[in-house]
């Protein structure tokens, strides 16, 4: 671990103290504290004003009883959670995530990354996170939609267009807001379009959304390389995850030219040197909610590896997009032995720290989630401005509109990197733009 600031220490005792085994919220505030330090010594009103440890300590946090009923008649139980962490910047704004690994720790890292990636889009969205321990694997659509009706039965009276406004995660996706939003307009009685993002097109939805996250790392991977001299003309690309950030990446990475040579899910991964076939990788997993295992049963060129380190593939770029923590540091290590030439996140801190320490000692080129993958959210804005004026957008706006943002983005990690001492370090300076934009309406704000 890197030190931290004299000033940092006790302010990151006290969230381990106020927050016991939440190990990856541990995790997310100690990663940004590593950061900021060169910004306390030129800007000592953040540290009068008690900026740091507001921000640690989440606006509101509410956890809820979700009790509804399978198709068998048996009463289930999960439990449900939104954090709703700063909102210095604009309404509450983050996704909701079903997975049977979330409880209040996961919610409250996601929650507090999203405060610094929503504002490094320069949008004005606060931050925050929700989730259910729910699985919806193997779950009929019937117990879906009852579990999320019953899951905003609660929600809907801590939301509001101006108030926080939710949207997918990992186990939500169109389905899941479809059935959350259907709930949200019973029990409210009103059509009240910019309150959860992420929506079916034809009712509120905007273009670009479903491949946003997807689209916007691979938007910034282009940049990064460009600020290099290079492109992703025939590049090889490893994407881990076969969720929609997986697969938007893929698509958008083929587009440019890379070659994505392979894919994973929870059950191991699939190696396709002939590149992978995205209609049947979509088909499989949109179509039946199937496993990247049957795609390698589909495909002459592929083959399934069950378990086992996808990053154990040798690649050019590697994009983790699947969920947090998945790169240890034997894989950065295998990357790094592989000659890759960046790491960047589609996923939420999907690179341990100690994996990050020795991509970097490797020379790897490392981009953290919260510039990377920014995209997703950016383009939740961009739905919220549509359903603000009551207009909808082609695609082609919604996704130039897309990467003119990763542009800005980039560029402002590079310019605050540069600023503060650390040139060329993207998580420095995705950490130190993100924070001083929210401190900075923080200390307009008051002490509130
Ligand atoms: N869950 C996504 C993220 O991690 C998107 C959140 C949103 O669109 O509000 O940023």
């Amino acid at each position: 671990m890197a030190a931290l600031h004299d000033a940092l220490t006790p302010v990151f005792d006290e969230v381990i103290r106020r927050n016991p085994g939440e190990a990856e919220f541990h995790q997310a505030v100690r990663e940004v504290l590593e950061s900021l330090g060169p910004v306390l010594g030129k800007r000592p009103e953040y540290a009068d004003a008690e900026i740091i440890r507001r921000l640690c300590e989440p606006e509101r946090q509410i956890i809820f009883r979700v009790p509804w009923v399978d198709d068998a008649g048996r009463v289930q139980l999960n439990r449900g959670f939104r954090v709703e962490f700063n909102s210095a910047l604009g309404p509450y704004k983050g996704g909701i995530r079903f997975h049977p690994s979330v409880y209040l720790g996961i919610v409250k890292f996601l929650g507090f990354e999203q405060i610094f990636k929503n504002a490094l889009t320069g949008m004005p969205i606060g931050g925050g996170k929700g989730g259910s321990d729910f699985d919806p694997k193997g779950r009929s659509d019937a117990e879906v939609m009852r579990f999320c009706q019953s899951f905003m039965t609660e929600l809907y009276r801590h939301i509001g267009e101006h108030t926080d406004v939710p949207a997918g995660d990992i186990g939500v996706g169109g389905r899941e807001i479809g059935y959350l939003f259907g709930q949200y307009k019973r029990i409210t009685n009103r059509y009240e379009s910019g309150v959860l993002t992420g929506k079916g097109i034809t009712w509120g939805g905007s273009q670009v959304r479903t491949e946003s996250t997807g689209y916007g790392t691979v938007f910034f991977v282009k940049e990064a390389l460009a600020a290099r001299g290079m492109d992703l003309e025939g590049r090889r690309v490893v994407v881990s995850g076969s969720g929609n950030v997986a697969i938007y990446a893929t698509e958008k990475a083929q587009a440019l030219g890379a070659k994505v040579v392979a894919t994973s899910d929870s059950s191991g991964y699939v190696v396709d040197e002939a590149g992978i076939d995205l209609d049947l990788l979509k088909e499989i997993k949109n179509g039946h909610r199937g496993r990247v295992s049957d795609y390698a049963a589909r495909r002459d060129s592929a083959h399934f590896v069950a378990g086992g380190s996808i990053w154990d593939v040798p690649c050019d770029i590697a994009l983790p997009c699947a969920t947090q923590n998945e790169l240890d540091a034997d894989a950065a290590a295998a990357l790094v032995r592989n000659g890759c030439l960046i790491v960047a996140e589609g996923a939420n801190m999907p690179t341990t720290p100690e994996a990050t320490r020795v991509l970097r000692e490797g020379g790897v080129v490392f981009a953290p989630g919260k510039a990377v993958n920014a995209g997703g959210v950016a383009t939740s804005a961009l739905e919220m401005q549509q359903n603000a004026s009551r207009d909808s957008w082609s695609f082609e706006h919604t996704e130039q509109r897309l990467s003119e943002i990763m542009s800005s983005i980039h560029a402002r990690c590079l310019e605050t990197a540069d600023e503060y001492g650390a040139p060329g370090d993207y998580v420095a300076g995705a950490n130190i733009a993100g924070f001083t934009h929210v401190a900075d309406a923080m200390l307009a704000l008051g002490v509130i």
